[in-house]
């Protein structure tokens, strides 16, 4: 039995709307089964789970498609496998929680979550997996929760979720300012303005984590790969892929230190002119690799 879960749910990719987030999934995980890591399957979450933390109302809408403004309010066309796709991506989360919960170390190839509010979706997420997530960790158990989000931009959807649970906080590094929302303690939203100052402001975030934290709390981290600066949708230049690659070690040296359980997903990372796909599934790869290794 090998020391970690990695989970991956094919019909992530089942829709017919084509973009990273609905396809990347399928090619991280197969760049990772390559070099021998073992891929489990996820359960997709069920319609009950979802309306644990969402609207009815919505996630029949995303299941049904109608209202249709509400089912594509993410920003995606709706189809009928468009709900097959969330619950695996959601489902790989989920699980890859319950995994971390047990002290194994997790990490859903699956992402789209930290926009979605819990009666709509946003900016290209549906369902909400970090804040879901969270309230099973809390519902198993958990002391605490840390949901670290350093996609490019802003989590206002996860935070819009987790911010009135006195057991979950929120630590968000961003570089862009989309979806910003004015954070309450012991919440935590810190901007990047220059990618020389990208890390010292990581230290400065899990510091203020640091305040409340004992061995065995739950990271939910988000770990977007968009900050890299050839990322068109929220890349900042100076973030190479040596920055990223030092972001995930401290991370991983942080949740080890403190004996932390973690439990990962790949979030935001777009290819373009200057984003190679093959580049982005490397960058996603390397995060999968530097925290579970
Ligand atoms: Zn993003």
């Amino acid at each position: 039995m090998s020391n970690y879960r990695i989970f991956y749910h094919p019909d992530t990719i089942s829709t017919t709307h084509s973009f990273d987030t609905t396809r990347k999934g399928a090619d991280v995980a197969e760049a990772l089964a390559s070099q021998g890591w073992l891929i489990s399957t996820p359960t997709p979450l069920s319609v009950a789970e979802a309306t644990q933390t969402h609207s009815a109302d919505y996630v029949d809408a995303i299941v049904r498609g109608t209202p249709r403004d509400l089912a594509k309010s993410q920003g995606f066309p709706w189809d009928a496998q468009m709900w097959h796709s969330v619950a695996a991506q959601n489902g790989a989360l989920r699980d890859a929680v319950l995994s971390a919960i047990t002290g194994i170390p997790a990490y859903a190839v699956s992402a789209g979550f930290h926009h979605a509010r819990s009666n709509h979706g946003a900016g290209f997420c549906t369902l909400n997996g970090l804040a879901i997530g969270a309230d099973i960790a809390l519902k198993n158990g958990v002391r605490k929760v840390f949901i670290l989000d350093v996609d490019a931009h802003c989590g206002g959807g996860t935070y819009s979720m987790v911010h009135d649970y006195a057991h979950i906080v929120h630590l968000d590094l961003s570089v862009h300012h989309y979806d910003q929302y004015p954070p309450t303690s012991p919440h935590q939203l810190l901007f990047v303005n220059h990618a020389s100052d990208y890390l010292t402001r990581l230290q400065q975030l899990l510091s203020y984590a640091e305040v409340d934290l004992q061995a065995g709390d739950l990271v939910i981290y988000n770990a977007g790969m968009d900050p890299y600066e050839g990322c068109d949708l929220g890349g900042m230049p100076g973030i190479d892929g040596v920055l990223l690659q030092q972001r995930e070690a401290l991370v991983t040296a942080w949740i080890r230190r403190h004996q932390l359980n973690v439990a990962a997903c790949l979030a935001g990372g777009y290819n373009g002119a200057d984003f190679s796909h093959q580049e982005l599934i490397a960058m996603h790869v390397m995060s999968v690799t530097t925290l579970l290794q």
